[in-house]
């Protein structure tokens, strides 16, 4: 049976276990099961726990060549309604994946009914994966999720630490000014502070773990057969050249979500991945609404915020007297339940809208969306850009304040909330996206950046239609 073995390839899709990075893990996996490849999609126990609790069955049903499987995380069992706690699964996923991992891929290997596996496609924080492929000497690609830029700043943490710009010298450096330091001296990176870098660098420990992490994970990178990233070439050239010369193996395919949109209906179409349940009637709700009337505000699947936090926001919103479509996950607010007044209810009870999670990119397209209030998660950036929606960026932490300094400083077409943004502040934002002459500029960007990524994915021509290609022929193949 050993010829029959490779008469297709097989890749195995392990994504990092949290929203953010199994959505695009996913699309990946769909595209390359278009181009005729076995995918074994690995998700972790608590995650297919909760896919089956928002979903049902069928986003996890089987199909001959699309099958899932999975693996313990190595944490305790938590409650299946909120979000895991990053900094244990970052730790966790690190030390206690890598076994039960190989064990999953010996076993797909010893069955008849599906070819080997053929290569290795791992999120590049599950970089423990790349130790099991090149035990089966199989091609081991990393899928970046995030931005180049923020990559490129995850990628110079070896060089904050050697010039002594990490850890921070004493607390007092967190308010001091000093995160205002320039970085002027990595390639492809203009106008950057080291308050736009990821922020796990705002450590004073000179042994964080977080820090260690990043690196680790980062020089690791150097050794993959290749690493995709989410985002196309237009958007991100200077700092994608740059990084082409440290690693050449890069391939910008994105957006994925774009990619995915031109596949042709498949039984694939039932099978999804969102980790809550999606309240889809907020899209009946925006066909009652004017065009580009209405202010979509998410801050993902992580961000936490305080009480009084999400009060300042809650009377922003109100008092800029817009439409809004608010998405609160119910863990939103930190160490407590997120409620709000009934007097804001009653205020904006004609022009307001609550749900706990939607779904985003629908809504995004949504032609009564006018703006985006967002914490600047990469997807969310990306998809904001490819429908067109300028966005207010509020970021709560890691590669978001990259984004946010890189949409509002580079791809104009953001205007930023600082972390303790009062009421007037947002009021005043929130008017100038949708009603100023700013808003009215960066909207016309975002439109022109709309354009940019849809050529990119044009097929046979589009850049990362082309990196797709050259990724498949050229690496994934190889073995097969
Ligand atoms: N998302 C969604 N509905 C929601 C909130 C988020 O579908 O109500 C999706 C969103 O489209 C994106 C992902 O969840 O694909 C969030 O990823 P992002 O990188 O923006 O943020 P994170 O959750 O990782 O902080």
């Amino acid at each position: 049976m050993g010829t029959l073995k490779f008469e297709k390839p097989h890749a195995v899709c392990i994504p990092f276990p949290a929203q953010g990075h199994i959505n695009p893990m996913f699309k990946l996996a769909k595209l390359l099961h278009f181009r005729g490849f076995h995918i074994t999609f690995v998700h972790t126990e608590f995650n297919y726990q909760r896919l089956l609790k928002s979903r049902g069955p069928d986003s996890l049903k089987d199909l001959d060549d699309f099958r899932f499987e999975i693996i313990p995380d190595g944490l305790p069992p938590s409650d299946l309604d909120a979000t895991q706690d990053i900094g244990a699964l970052f730790d966790s996923t690190s030390k206690n994946c890598m076994v039960p991992f190989r064990n999953l891929v010996k076993k797909l290997n010893s069955r008849e009914e599906m070819p080997g596996v053929s290569c290795i496609v791992a999120d590049a924080i599950m970089t423990f994966t790349m130790q099991v492929a090149d035990e089966l000497g199989i091609p081991k690609v990393l899928l970046w999720t995030a931005s180049t830029c923020s990559y490129m700043g995850y990628l110079h943490f070896p060089q904050l630490v050697e010039r002594g710009l990490v850890p921070l010298k004493d607390e007092s450096y967190f308010t001091n000014g000093y995160l205002d330091t320039r970085i002027d001296w990595i390639n492809g990176m203009k106008d950057i502070r080291l308050k736009d870098m990821p922020t796990f660098l705002r450590t004073t420990d000179p042994n964080d773990p977080m820090v260690n992490f990043v690196i680790q994970q980062g020089q690791r990178a150097f050794k993959a057969s290749a690493v995709i990233i989410n985002t196309f070439h237009d958007l991100e050239h200077e700092v994608l050249n740059a990084m082409a010369s440290m690693l050449p193996h890069i391939y910008s395919i994105g957006s994925l979500s774009l990619l995915v949109n031109k596949l042709p209906i498949s039984g694939l179409n039932a099978i999804g991945s969102n980790l809550w349940k999606e309240e889809r009637e907020c899209l009946e709700w925006l066909d009652t609404k004017e065009p580009k009337s209405v202010l979509y505000v998410n801050f993902g699947s992580i961000t936490v915020m305080s009480a009084q936090q999400m009060s300042e926001f809650a009377w922003g919103l109100a008092n800029s007297n817009h439409n809004f479509l608010w998405a609160v996950r119910p863990d939103l607010v930190r160490g407590e339940s997120a409620m709000l007044p009934e007097e804001f209810a009653n205020i904006t009870k004609e022009r307001g809208l609550l749900v706990s999670w939607c779904p985003q990119e629908e809504v995004l397209l949504h032609p009564s969306v006018g703006g985006f209030l967002t914490h600047c998660g990469w997807n969310s950036t990306l998809e904001s850009i490819c429908a067109g929606v300028p966005v207010i960026c509020w970021p709560f932490f890691a590669d978001q304040q990259t984004n946010c300094r890189f949409a509002c400083a580079t791809w104009s077409i953001g205007l930023e909330i600082e972390s303790d943004g009062k009421r007037q502040r947002i009021e005043g934002l929130v008017r100038e996206l949708m009603e100023g002459e700013k808003g009215e500029e960066m909207r016309q960007r975002a439109l022109e950046w709309k354009e940019s990524a849809e050529n990119a994915v044009e097929e046979g021509v589009g850049s990362s239609c082309m990196n797709l290609e050259k990724l498949i022929n050229n690496v994934l193949l190889v073995n097969v």
